[in-house]
């Protein structure tokens, strides 16, 4: 249970949720019903919206941390070097940003990131291979973060732990992305880099983001997140993803479905109409979560709507 507002009803405790109601405990006694505002602090306003491809915002109260965000959704040319769409960036990007993760850096994760990390002052947050990019775009050593599977850390209102994860199954070693790289580069210069997945916790919401199709089942082994954030593309070639998935994660309340849409075709109004193939993959996602944890939403989420956590 995620949005919680303690209050006290005619000697009852109990748990508002957007989820439902839940009754902890009454005590007896035929007092008239009062109700008494509780002093604990108010949780935050937490609400997430996802922006395309990996891409999503976690909101918490003012503050404001991406993940993967990704609007220029350039069509891949192996000659062409890519440059970020400062229009798309412009548009979408929020105007104060605390901090950004970068779940690995191929460049529909991290394409963009430098350009917004330069806009906003954000805080960059990846591997050593993403800091090379950053760099290479001139971001400053204070606005960067290297991380590595197992860190915590703290940023704004936002307690971040870093998990060591695994990129989907594509066919292609894992590559990092040399120091000293120039940029601009083309798709193929942006090597993976290993890949990370992100535990946050704020306002008492907990959500997981898996950006890519695979993990490591140690690794999240006693995780219990609110948000599960789970990419879908490819989980074919991974045995049994989702459900092992949903049972090392204890069945969470609510899954997003994550980098489903094309990533090469620019945002329209409408949510992208990901043709019968890719319906048809989220529909069985959605069979797949509830074979093994019935009581599981799962949610497709739609492009720039914003979900109330
Ligand atoms: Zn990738
Ligand atoms: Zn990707």
């Amino acid at each position: 249970m995620s949005l919680r507002e303690l209050v006290r009803v005619a000697g009852c405790i109990g748990v508002v949720s957007t989820l439902g109601f839940v009754v902890i405990g009454c005590g007896g006694g035929t007092k008239a019903p009062a109700i008494t505002p509780v002093t604990a602090p108010v949780p935050e306003t937490v609400t997430l919206t996802y922006l395309g491809v990996a891409g999503w915002q976690l909101t918490s109260g003012s503050h404001v941390l991406l993940h993967d965000p990704y609007f220029s959704r350039r069509e891949v040319d192996d000659v062409k070097p890519l440059v970020p769409d400062l229009v798309a960036i412009a548009a979408h990007t929020p105007r104060e940003v605390e901090v950004v993760l970068v779940g690995h850096s191929h460049y529909d994760h991290l394409l963009d990131v430098p350009t917004i990390a330069s806009k906003t002052g954000a805080l960059v947050v990846g591997s050593e291979s993403t800091m090379r990019v950053a760099r290479a775009a001139g971001i400053p050593a204070s606005q960067l973060h290297v991380v590595h599977g197992g860190d915590t850390f703290a940023s704004g209102p936002f307690a971040i732990r870093v998990i060591h994860g695994l990129h989907s199954s594509i066919g292609v070693p894992s590559v990092d992305i040399p120091e000293g790289v120039k940029l601009p580069m083309t798709a193929d210069g942006y090597g993976e880099g290993g890949t990370l997945q992100f535990f946050v916790t704020t306002g008492g919401r907990k959500v997981l983001f898996i950006g890519t199709a695979n993990f490591i089942e140690a690794e999240l082994e006693g995780l219990r997140p609110d948000v599960a954030i789970v990419a879908t593309g490819l989980r074919a070639k991974i045995p049994d993803y989702t459900c092992r998935l949903m049972r090392v994660l204890g069945k969470p309340p609510l899954v997003l479905t994550n980098h489903f849409d094309a990533h090469w075709e620019p945002l329209g109004e409408k949510q992208m109409d990901i043709g019968d193939a890719g319906r048809a993959s989220l529909a069985a996602f959605a069979e797949e979560v509830h074979a093994c944890a019935p009581a599981t939403q799962v949610t497709v989420p739609q492009h720039f709507v914003t979900i109330s956590l």
